[in-house]
């Protein structure tokens, strides 16, 4: 039996711990899709394309990782689309917990068969988050060693762009 898996997020910008949830996601399972979802109350800084375009970017080192646009509708539905029956999540502290507990019995409801797996951060990526990332750039803080070179290039450019407009 083939498993695979649906790893759903705003990723606006991808982390390093993103990535590690990924790389981890993709020894457990056969295919893994990284979903990119572009229905999101978040204010977002990059748009959906450039988002999957960064991912694609970083996960060339991995054949069985692909990544979708999760436009509208339930996740649970997109994941049955696809043939995943596994949703994957990851959490770092305890306000994770809160949240992603209630998003994994929300889903539970939708749809009983699909299983959410929670990866535990490493601990070195316990404390990044796309919003710190963005906040540190902006203010132009050293991201280099957090997320994947081609997202600390691309957000480089992206408020060097900002900036110059205002
Ligand atoms: P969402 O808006 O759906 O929470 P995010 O891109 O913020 O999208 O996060 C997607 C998933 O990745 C969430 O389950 C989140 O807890 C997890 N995640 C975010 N940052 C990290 C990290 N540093 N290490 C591991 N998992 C993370």
């Amino acid at each position: 039996m083939i498993r695979k898996a649906l790893f759903p997020g705003s990723f606006d910008p991808l982390t390093n711990g993103h990535l590690d949830t990924i790389n981890r996601s993709a020894t457990l399972f056969d295919h893994v899709f990284v979903a990119v979802s572009t229905n999101t109350a978040k204010k977002n800084l990059f748009d959906v394309n450039e988002k999957i375009e960064l991912i694609q970017l970083a996960i060339n080192h991995l054949d069985n990782v692909s990544v979708i646009e999760h436009t509208d509708g339930l996740t649970v539905d997109l994941a049955k689309k696809v043939g995943a029956d596994v949703l994957i999540r990851g959490l770092r502290n305890a306000e994770d917990f809160e949240y992603e507990m209630n998003i994994a019995a929300m889903n539970k409801i939708q749809n009983p068969d699909i299983e959410t797996i929670i990866l535990m951060a490493s601990q070195q990526h316990r404390f990044l988050s796309s919003s710190l990332i963005k906040e540190v750039s902006f203010f132009g803080g050293d991201i280099s060693k957090l997320v994947p070179p081609d997202v600390d290039r691309a957000i480089r450019e992206k408020y060097s762009v900002l900036k110059l407009e205002k």
